[in-house]
């Protein structure tokens, strides 16, 4: 064979190309990685798989405070912590109310406020044939993944998979077919039950705590009214389902990864019923069990259409998460924690604006809580009033420590001044913010504590070991298996692809290459 026709045959992937057909990426939102320890022996399908064949990092983190949804999806393929791809909080995302949604009702989506590349823009750089498709439930999980590029991005709203201006002008053909079908409005009426038989699940099913105080044992039923069902499905299992066959309806329509033109394309799934659950039942519930289970299920079926598809070693999969979840208090204090509450600083904050009130007039907002973070949007104004701001923060973070639950509360220039290394919470916190912000304090609960409101429920959001920890596997084509306990990030994954498909960031990156994912032949 002469060089030119090996050099053809090498861009086809005939002979031992190094490249993948198609890169996955799996971001399950809230999947905590001892889900997987807890329930190993019953995973059999697409999580089981991975775990068995995958590089498997047990220590993983998003390894930033407000561990959100936003801004962990911003990360996994970024490379970059929040406070570099600007999206350090859910309710400042992707709202953008200039990018209306396509043939439904709901917030127009954008990242416009995501700075810098993504692992996508690299790929393109250097492969101009590439294209991406990214799907989730969540328009954030879909849209946040692939950065600013504009290409085949999908979620879920009132029954339909959408996208929004910023991306196209109409929906194409394999959308609308998919929507056609009306799978979401035919679930109405169906019932959720346990996947395995009852005493496989060792979680009580009776916590009355769970899910508001009502319908919190098994079976669960979708309403059956038709209109409330396409909604009240993004809290069954069936969303994920329904989210993993969409995606492979849009992997053969648009022929992603099709041999011949050489290049790699890239599918970013997020899976977002383990957050809906999560939420209402907690991670200790036998739902988030049979959720997992499910998940477990779907995943194997989806691998494996992959697999005929592109064969066993045609592409590339990482799963991971973009946060954990803290348990409910009610179930935290009777587990060895006694002091775990629900956190509500709202009327301390009140309390300070009617001081600032009576001292410049007026009756303003001028700070707020958000996530954490103290915003004091207005500090100039304040101090051109005559204020002493630094003693309105002083008096205020000694107000909040007061308050049971509250573990810590700092000024931010102090935390960018901190040893990161020695104290993961100023680490975490600094890896979200940025100086000039208009942060005046951050406050961090206790582990096991929340913000609330809400009153009932359970969440995530806090720079604790319990929010920050997930699952990270690496498996496929170029991928040595194995189990890896040493401490890295998520920003790690995005530098880790660049290497496994020979292409370099354009921007700086947070992350390292995990070399240990790499195989020797690569
Ligand atoms: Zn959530």
């Amino acid at each position: 064979m002469n060089v030119a026709a090996l050099a053809l045959w090498t861009v086809l992937g005939v002979v031992g190309g190094p490249r993948p057909k198609l890169v996955v990426v799996i971001t399950v939102d809230q999947l905590r990685p001892d889900y997987l320890d807890r329930y190993r022996r019953q995973l059999i399908g697409g999580l089981g798989m991975l775990l068995r064949d995958g590089a498997v990092f047990t220590d993983a983190y998003q390894d930033h405070a407000i561990t959100e949804t936003a801004p962990g999806h911003a990360t996994v393929l970024s490379g970059r912590w929040p406070t570099h791809t600007g999206i350090i909080r859910n309710s400042a995302g992707v709202q953008d109310s200039t990018a209306a949604l396509l043939e439904v009702k709901g917030p127009g989506a954008s990242p416009v406020r995501f700075k810098g590349s993504a692992f996508f823009d690299w790929l393109r750089a250097a492969e101009p044939g590439a294209r991406a498709l990214s799907v989730s439930r969540k328009d954030r999980a879909a849209i946040l993944p692939i950065g600013r590029a504009k290409e085949q991005v999908y979620w879920y709203v009132g029954g339909r998979f959408t996208t929004s201006r910023y991306y196209a002008d109409t929906l194409p053909a394999w959308v609308r077919a998919f929507n056609a079908q009306r799978v979401p409005a035919r679930e109405a009426g169906a019932v959720w039950s346990l996947l395995l038989p009852a005493e496989e699940y060792p979680e009580p099913d009776s916590e009355s705590y769970e899910n508001g105080g009502s319908d919190f044992t098994f079976p669960h039923r979708l309403t059956s009214d038709t209109a409330r069902a396409v909604d009240s499905l993004v809290d069954l299992p069936t969303m994920d389902s329904l989210t993993l066959a969409f995606a492979l309806a849009g992997v053969r329509s648009l022929g992603l990864g099709g041999g011949g033109r050489g290049a790699t394309d890239l599918l970013a799934v997020g899976l977002s019923t383990t957050d809906a659950i999560g939420h209402r039942f907690g991670p200790d519930s036998r739902e988030i069990h049979d959720q997992v289970l499910r998940v477990d299920r779907y995943l194997g079926w989806f691998l494996g259409q992959l697999s005929v598809r592109y064969g066993p070693s045609g592409f590339l999969v990482v799963l991971t998460a973009d946060h954990g979840v803290t348990p409910f208090p009610e179930y935290s204090r009777t587990h060895g924690h006694p002091e775990a509450r629900r956190v509500d600083l709202d009327s301390v904050v009140d309390t300070a604006n009617a001081a600032v009130d009576a001292r410049v007039g007026g009756s303003t907002a001028w700070m707020r809580l958000e996530s954490g973070m103290l915003l004091l949007p207005q500090w100039s104004a304040l101090v051109a009033a005559g204020l002493n701001v630094d003693s309105v923060r002083t008096s205020l973070a000694a107000a909040f420590r007061a308050v049971p639950g509250v573990a810590r509360v700092d000024r931010p220039d102090a935390l960018l001044r901190a040893d990161t290394a020695a104290d993961p919470i100023a680490r975490r916190w600094s890896h979200v913010l940025a100086p000039g912000d208009d942060v005046a304090l951050v406050v961090t609960l206790k582990p096991y504590s929340l913000w609330a409101p809400p009153m009932v429920g359970t969440s995530h959001g806090q720079p604790s070991d319990i929010d920050t920890h997930v699952p990270l596997i690496f498996w496929g084509k170029g991928v040595r298996a194995g189990v890896h306990a040493r401490r890295v990030a998520i920003v790690d994954v995005a530098p880790t692809l660049a290497s496994l498909l020979d292409v370099a960031p354009a921007d700086s990156v947070d992350g390292r290459p995990l070399t240990e994912v790499i195989a020797p032949s690569h």
